[in-house]
């Protein structure tokens, strides 16, 4: 039986799988990803996963909706330009996800490994 990883691991283990399926499915058959909030085109490797809303939001911090290339100067250096996110988002899902984002939710250990695997077995159907 392999060791249970720790709920910290698995948090850490979900962000990068998950960002590495929302870099790899948003970009061209050439593996080149858009930041949505300046426009400039990288490769996915030196793209990162953006969130709108910050990911200390745990109820969106793994929706496909909140998360979209962007580049480290709009991600890290312009703190993730949240209002040209919004715009890029357009006002009805950024509401929503404003709203969503202030939910209270805790996922389970299992509920983490299950979408470890879940995006696993996505990221293997695209690459
Ligand atoms: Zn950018």
């Amino acid at each position: 039986m392999p060791k249970k990883l720790s709920r910290s691991k698995l948090v850490k283990k979900l962000d990068t799988v998950f960002s590495k399926y929302i870099r790899i499915s948003s970009a061209d058959k050439n593996g080149y990803c858009t930041c949505v909030t300046c426009g400039v085109v990288k490769h996915w490797k030196e793209i990162q996963a953006g969130h709108f809303m910050s990911r200390k939001h745990y109820s969106t911090r793994w929706d496909e909706n909140n998360v979209h290339p962007q580049c480290v100067a709009c991600n890290v250096y312009r703190a993730g330009e949240q209002y040209k996110y919004s715009v890029f988002l357009g006002q009805y899902q950024a509401e929503e996800l404003y709203l969503k984002s202030q939910e209270l939710v805790k996922y389970t250990n299992v509920e983490l490994e299950e979408m470890i695997e879940d995006y696993t077995e996505r990221l293997k159907e695209i690459t």
